[in-house]
């Protein structure tokens, strides 16, 4: 089973991998985090409301699934969209066929709404696919994008509320030329 989580910033994802992970059999799972998300910490998963569960580092430039344990049944990832879809995917396929359920969550989309990493690739091959929302910061509805209050290009920037925002696909644009 391949179950996606995809939402924009501030839509509770994390929040939905920690709810689901504390719901699991301590020892049958792991729950894997980028090693170049460092915004709380090394080896945990943090929410924007500072709840948090313990992570192992999975290093986005050489994924190594090989030192598992056998009796792990369950694979969690956090941040899907730091993954390369041509790296990652294969390897979450290569899992499915040992019989291990793989729940991921991250971006959909960056701040210009381009497709972010594996997240949305992923979302397509998925049994489930669970589509999250937050609250647009200017109307109010609902929030399938995120949008950058800074002036910086690169796709890879790491922040919380002072660099991102949510906001409706109507909304987007006006919000992203205030930068
Ligand atoms: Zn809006």
């Amino acid at each position: 089973m391949l179950t996606i989580v995809g939402g924009p910033m501030f839509s509770g994802k994390t929040t939905w991998i920690i709810d689901y992970v504390t719901k699991l059999t301590p020892g049958s799972f792991v729950l894997f985090k980028p090693n170049i998300d460092t915004r709380f910490g090394k080896d945990v998963c943090v929410t924007h409301h500072g709840k948090s569960f313990p992570a192992v580092n999975l290093n986005t430039k050489k994924i190594d699934f090989s030192q598992l344990k056998e009796e792990l049944t369950t694979i969690v990832i956090d941040e899907l969209n730091f993954f390369s879809p041509d790296a990652l995917i294969p390897l979450i396929k290569e899992q499915q066929k040992k019989g291990r359920n793989i729940i991921g969550a991250g971006l959909l989309y960056d701040y210009k709404r381009q497709p972010f990493g594996a997240t949305l690739p992923l979302s397509k091959t998925a049994d489930s696919f669970i589509r999250l929302y937050a609250r647009c910061d200017r109307c109010g509805k609902d929030a399938g994008h995120s949008y950058r209050k800074v002036d910086v290009k690169n796709q890879f920037l790491l922040g919380a509320k002072e660099t991102y925002g949510a906001c409706c696909d109507d909304c987007w644009e006006i919000l992203s030329s205030n930068v």
